[in-house]
């Protein structure tokens, strides 16, 4: 019954904006949704299993142009804004929340950044030297310099015309597997985050440069994340993306678009389990009767959809206020507060609705659910969204 009034969750999904997607991001969004049908959906189990980096699917999305969406022409990119990229995010999210991830990550804090800021000769060296489905990595977070991080206490010192870098990042996500990066250290722990700098490092040529092993996560299993150590690493002055001690300003302003991707995952996340709980509660019988005729089921997907179509819409409110160069922070933070969330109860109830089924590995839905929690920490964990989000709010209308 259910199903004769509303259309299959699909085909609802792609088509719903507030405002009618021009038909190139149609078609984008067409793309990779049959992409992850076809080539992540049925291989994320696995490569979760085995903790494996999707190398083969990588490749394939870099020849769609999808390693480099938002980076110029001129430099093998798509040209295309973070609307675009956000619409490719949720949409490989939706097939494997890891793939989803890398994707996220490396466009959002490594090409976009590069694109945005760098140098000319700095953009010709990163994205000519390097073919389109190379990855790079945006190395922020320390041990001690997580949600703090303007403590952070890798070290640059000038030695002529190079910077010597010393000390350990933390948590760098497909660090294994990169080939470049951004590394953020200070020229003065004394100048606290007016020190903090960003430094374009090659890794094939880091002498010094040593990746630590992969941590053993919860989630998003098929990324790699470990430490890296700098012992007397070496970069050429030139190396120094934007200005010397201006790494703080451009590590935040890169983390509100960061926020877009990992909102646009964790959405990605959160409507591949409500098409599950569907798909699950439509076939499995109760009481004689399908789940999904139960008022209690009824409920569960509509908060679920509830929740993932306001998500949706402060995401993309969130991607347009970027791409129209507008004071975004908030939307930014709250489309990430809210989609976490969103993904972790979407995959709850998933869970809750296959019941014992839920629990197990043949069943997606607790790969969803340890998929979709760290969207909650990663990019700046939820309680620090609401109080830039309370920041942001107070400030507009003391403003007003
Ligand atoms: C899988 C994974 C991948 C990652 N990838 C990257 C990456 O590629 N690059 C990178 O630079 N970093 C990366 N990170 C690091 C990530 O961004 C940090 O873990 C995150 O910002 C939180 O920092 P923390 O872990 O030090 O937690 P802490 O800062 O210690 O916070 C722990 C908890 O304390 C509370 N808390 C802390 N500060 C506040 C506050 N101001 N207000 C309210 N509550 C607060 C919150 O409840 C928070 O959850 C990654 C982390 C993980 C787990």
């Amino acid at each position: 019954m259910l199903r004769k009034i509303i259309p299959p969750i699909a085909s609802a999904a792609r088509n719903f904006s507030i405002c009618e997607l021009p038909a190139h991001l149609q078609e984008l969004q067409k793309t990779c949704h049959s992409f992850a049908d076809r080539e992540l959906k049925p291989v994320a189990a696995e490569l979760d299993r085995d903790a494996r980096f999707p190398a083969e699917q990588i490749a394939k999305l870099a020849d769609l142009g999808l390693m480099r969406v938002t980076v110029d022409p001129e430099y093998a990119g798509s040209g295309l804004n973070m609307l675009a990229l956000s619409l490719v995010v949720e949409e490989l999210s939706r097939g494997c929340g890891s793939t989803g991830s890398i994707v996220s990550i490396h466009n959002c804090l490594f090409a976009n950044l590069l694109n945005r800021v760098g140098a000319e000769e700095q953009k010709q060296h990163f994205f000519g030297k390097y073919s389109n489905n190379s990855i790079g990595v945006f190395a922020l977070s320390e041990s001690d310099a997580g949600s703090d991080v303007a403590a952070l206490n890798t070290k640059a010192q000038r030695e002529g015309d190079f910077w010597i870098l010393n000390g350990t990042k933390a948590w760098v996500t497909s660090a294994k597997e990169a080939q470049y990066g951004v590394i953020f250290a200070t020229v003065d722990t004394d100048l606290k985050y007016k020190g903090i700098t960003a430094f374009l490092l090659d890794f094939d040529n880091a002498t010094g440069l040593t990746v630590g092993p992969n941590e053993d996560k919860l989630g998003i299993r098929a990324t790699s994340t470990c430490n890296l150590h700098l012992d007397n690493v070496r970069v050429r002055s030139s190396n120094v993306l934007g200005s010397i001690g201006g790494g703080f300003r451009l590590a935040m302003e890169q983390l509100d678009r960061a926020r877009i991707g990992i909102a646009s995952q964790a959405l990605g996340i959160a409507q591949a389990a409500l098409e599950a709980a569907v798909g699950y509660a439509e076939q499995r019988i109760a009481f004689g009767q399908p789940l999904l005729k139960l008022s209690s089921v009824q409920t569960r997907i509509a908060e679920m959809a509830l929740r993932i179509e306001s998500t949706r819409l402060l995401v993309r409110k969130a991607a347009v206020e970027i791409d129209r160069n507008e004071r975004s922070t908030k939307a930014c933070s709250m489309a990430k507060w809210f989609a976490g969330e969103t993904a972790t109860f979407a995959a709850h109830n998933c869970l809750q609705i296959m019941g014992g089924m839920g629990y197990v590995k043949n069943m997606p839905a607790e790969r969803f659910y340890r998929d979709a929690r760290i969207t909650e920490i990663y990019g700046g964990v939820t309680d620090v969204q609401k109080t830039i989000v309370a920041e942001q709010v107070i400030e507009q209308l003391k403003g007003r």
